[in-house]
């Protein structure tokens, strides 16, 4: 795909970027594996981590230009897009502040003598990164890379050229030396070419199950390690004790921000029978309200979707929906006009034979499921491919605590939308795909666990 900044909320084309053939890619390659070789990856972390520091201070001053760019390329709501930028500089911070100590050698009591783990780099990673958190999936793997002495390679999505550009200047700006992180405007054929370089010795990919599926077969064959963060279709339970008017609150924040394209998104509401016409009518309601409009007003509440693609492909999926026998309690339109606006969307009686009960709607849609038991909650929950993440609303957290030790996700949040933050370890099991981001799990993920043994 052609690189190209398009604003969702008009349609209009406002730049084409060039994109970065082979002989480009390669020289940007050998120039990361020689930094891979030099004294800098393999330097103490402490040598590295002051340009996380500066890195994140950068993204705090820069704030709100980043914001605008994000905002004015895939959509998102210009207060959500400024928290990101926030959130992006939080995980410079935090690893530039706990690498040394996550990193910090292990030592392990043996018959065989003194035994120690250390953490090395491992070489240069390639990333294939999203155009949902264009910023935060870019420093979830350089920030503990850059910490680890691994010099990172970057295909973003080509609906982002803008964001992938700039990011890279103010990495390069916090003095990261030249190699350390690469942008590369390239496609998907370029990308199997570079795994296939034994230089590259890792592979990250944040995305759909299909090119995550992909990604994957060319690590595999090269026998390198992959980390997949592919879709998700976490559920939302709503328990017959639970604070209604807080978890309708979250049900609306989980469901519609960024425009409904998160993975983690709350996107199968499964509430108790008790407490259902009421959860039904209140978020109906709720979403009623919702202000759709350009992501520059701050008065919006709901952006368009990211390309004119992905609208279509929800409209799709949500007509194919009521066709197999799902009523529309809201929504199920196309908002006319120039942009990929989407109306909020609610649909209900979903059996397991519609296509939709298996299927992750990328968007303002909501499903909503009705059980009469704990029990049944948890079976719906896990009758999925994907194990991303979830969230239980209750008011008797140890009910809630059962349940979600029982949820066959790698995330389970209790009274709150699934989340994030630098601390905390980010990932899924099932179709979801494998491996973690983020916290002390996420930056040991492509280090050699090197044992030593004194004899
Ligand atoms: P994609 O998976 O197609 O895009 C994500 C990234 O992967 C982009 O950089 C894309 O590049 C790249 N890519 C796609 N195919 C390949 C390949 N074969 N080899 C190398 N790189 C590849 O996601 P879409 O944007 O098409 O979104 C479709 C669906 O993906 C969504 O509906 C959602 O289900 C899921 N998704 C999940 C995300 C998450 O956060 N887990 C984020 C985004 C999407 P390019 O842009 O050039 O195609």
């Amino acid at each position: 795909m052609a690189y190209k900044t398009i604003n969702p909320a008009t349609n209009k084309l406002l730049k084409e970027y060039q994109q970065h053939d082979n002989a480009y890619a390669d020289k940007a390659l050998d120039t990361a594996h020689q930094l891979y070789k030099s004294s800098w990856s393999q330097d103490s972390v402490a040598s590295r981590v002051h340009i996380l520091h500066k890195l994140a201070d950068l993204l705090d001053d820069n704030n709100e230009e980043l914001a605008r760019i994000a905002s004015t390329e895939m959509g998102k709501l210009i207060g959500q897009s400024r928290a990101e930028v926030t959130l992006s500089a939080n995980i410079s911070r935090f690893y530039a502040m706990h690498a040394q100590t996550f990193l910090a050698d292990v030592p392990y009591s043996s018959e065989l003598g003194e035994a120690w783990v250390e953490h090395h780099p491992i070489g240069v990673i390639m990333a294939v990164e999203p155009w949902n958190f264009p910023y935060y999936q870019l420093m979830r793997v350089l920030a503990p890379n850059l910490a680890a002495g691994n010099p990172v390679m970057v295909k973003h999505a080509s609906i982002v050229p803008h964001c992938a550009e700039r990011f890279e200047q103010l990495v390069n700006e916090a003095g990261a030396p030249k190699g350390a992180y690469t942008n590369l405007f390239i496609d998907s054929s370029q990308v199997a070419r570079l795994i296939d370089d034994e230089r590259i010795q890792g592979v990250a990919l944040t995305g759909s199950e299909k090119a995550g599926a992909s990604i994957a077969a060319a690590a595999g064959k090269n026998v390198k390690k992959s980390t997949l963060e592919l879709g998700g279709n976490d559920v939302f339970v709503v328990l017959d004790d639970s604070d209604l008017d807080q978890a309708i609150t979250c049900a609306v924040q989980g469901r519609l921000s960024n425009a409904g394209q998160v993975c983690t998104a709350a996107k199968r509401f499964i509430v108790h029978e008790k407490i259902a016409d009421s959860f039904i009518n209140k978020l109906t309601s709720a979403f009623s309200s919702v202000k759709t409009g350009d992501p520059l007003d701050e008065s919006s509440e709901l952006g368009p979707l990211s390309s004119r693609e992905a609208l279509d492909g929800l409209a799709e999926q949500v007509n194919k929906a009521v066709s197999q026998g799902a009523k529309l309690a809201i929504g199920g339109e196309v908002i006319k006009g120039p942009g990929n606006f989407y109306q909020p969307t609610i649909l209900l009686g979903i059996s397991r034979d519609n296509d939709a009960y298996f299927e992750e709607f990328f968007g303002p849609v909501a499903q909503v499921y009705v059980v009469k038991s704990d029990e049944e909650a948890i079976t719906l929950a896990n009758d999925s491919h994907y194990g991303l993440g979830g969230a239980i609303f209750s008011q008797n957290i140890e009910r809630a605590k059962k349940m979600a030790s029982k949820i066959e996700t790698g995330m389970v949040y209790i009274n709150s939308p699934t989340d994030t933050s630098a601390e905390l370890p980010f990932g899924g099991v099932k179709r979801s795909g494998y491996g973690r981001e983020l916290s002390d799990l996420g930056i040991k993920e492509f280090v050699n666990q090197k044992l030593v043994v004194i004899a």
